[in-house]
């Protein structure tokens, strides 16, 4: 792997290699940008067939976490762990405080939390090395991100009917949740609450009774979902939602949930900008789990957590905003917003003070 090339190309800050032999800890972090602020990104803990693929995957999601970091107006750059092993067998307390130390040994310039195969409980073992940690639970944590995800996407399913009605009420308005897991069934709760009407599916039905039990949903087969007559379709399962199978059979008017990387490639965001349907970005509405986390920075309080993430509505309402200025598809007008806010504060910084 010809590394220099790869961090000149997205422009990459560091890359720190981490070992320790006593506890097996092989990890990898990326600090991609810190034009914001200190790098903020969770720690992914996975096997991974080559050491090159981990360190890809480190470096891809840090650039991601910059981006969405910066489209959720945080005053943090962008920065990703991965730790290479499996999640079931090697994880141990003394290779969480190993990690812990050399996160410390950054001085700040990286801040770790959870991800795809770390808890909680890893993330209190760092805390014994680091103050360099969110997402703990006590002593100012802010607990599980998913009903602040969830709560933001709401918001940001609210400015695209904005966009698309005139009017954000999402009472009586169809809305087909694919996936009703941690993000999914408190998005359920919201959307309930306020009068929509929902089609729900999930490959696990206890969560599908669960949700039909509770707010009187329709439920679909996981593959039926795609093509259900809704008013909008949100995604909060797993990724690549929109893909070659599925373009064409969507009826909905806006796509809008929390899923990552909703679009399987761009071009399917091309496609969804020609068929008309509305789509919000997946790193701007589903920011909401990394602006509360990011919260525990300033002291976690709650409400003032939760008046930041209903700023998703504006976020996604700007995003529509440049992708109307220039003329461009939703997702390239969301890395736009982001390069723009990450330009703007940059300069302001460029400016000598004492
Ligand atoms: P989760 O694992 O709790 O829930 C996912 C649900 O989707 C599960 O109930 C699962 O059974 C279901 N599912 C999987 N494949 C399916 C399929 N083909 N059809 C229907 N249902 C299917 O995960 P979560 O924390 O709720 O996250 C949901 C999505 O949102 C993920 O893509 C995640 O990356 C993204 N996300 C989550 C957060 C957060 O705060 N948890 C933040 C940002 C983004």
């Amino acid at each position: 792997m010809k590394i220099f090339e790869y961090l000149q190309k997205y422009d990459y800050e560091q890359v720190v290699l981490c070992q320790d032999e006593t506890s097996g800890l092989k990890a990898i972090i990326a600090i991609h940008d810190t034009t914001l602020g200190p790098a903020l990104g969770g720690t992914r803990f996975w096997t991974y067939a080559t050491e090159e693929e981990a360190i890809v995957d480190a470096l891809r999601l840090s650039r991601g976490m910059t981006y969405k970091n910066a489209a959720a107006g945080l005053n943090i750059g962008g920065g990703k762990t991965v730790i290479i092993g499996d999640p079931y067998k090697d994880k141990s307390e003394a290779l969480f405080r190993a990690f812990g130390r050399f996160v410390h040994s950054l001085g700040g310039r990286y801040i770790t939390a959870e991800d795809v195969g770390t808890t909680v409980q890893d993330m209190e073992y760092i805390r014994m090395e680091t103050p360099y940690v969110c997402g703990i639970v006590g002593q100012g944590g802010s607990g599980d991100p998913s009903p602040a995800t969830a709560y933001g996407v709401w918001q940001g399913i609210k400015a695209c009917a904005m966009v698309k009605w005139q009017d954000n009420s999402l009472k009586n308005k169809v809305i087909a949740v694919q996936g009703l897991g941690n993000v999914g069934k408190n998005l359920c709760r919201h959307l309930a609450e306020e009068g929509a009407k929902l089609i729900v599916t999930d490959i696990n039905e206890k969560n599908v009774e669960i949700i039909v039990d509770l707010y009187g949903a329709e439920a679909v087969k996981p593959d039926e979902v795609y093509s259900v007559e809704c008013d909008i379709f949100a995604p909060c399962a797993l990724g690549a939602g929109v893909n070659d199978n599925t373009i064409d059979l969507f009826k909905c008017s806006i796509i809008a949930g929390a899923a990552n990387n909703v679009l399987q490639n761009p071009e399917h965001g091309d496609a969804l900008d020609k068929k008309g349907i509305l789509y919000a970005p997946d790193f701007v509405i589903n920011a909401g789990g990394v602006i509360n986390v990011a919260e525990e920075l300033n002291g976690y309080n709650k409400e003032k957590a939760y008046a930041k993430i209903a700023k998703i509505y504006d976020n996604v309402l700007g995003v529509f905003k440049i992708a109307e200025r220039d003329g461009i598809p939703t997702y390239l007008a969301a890395e736009r917003l982001a390069e723009e806010r990450i330009n703007k504060i940059g300069k302001v910084r460029n400016t000598y003070v004492r």
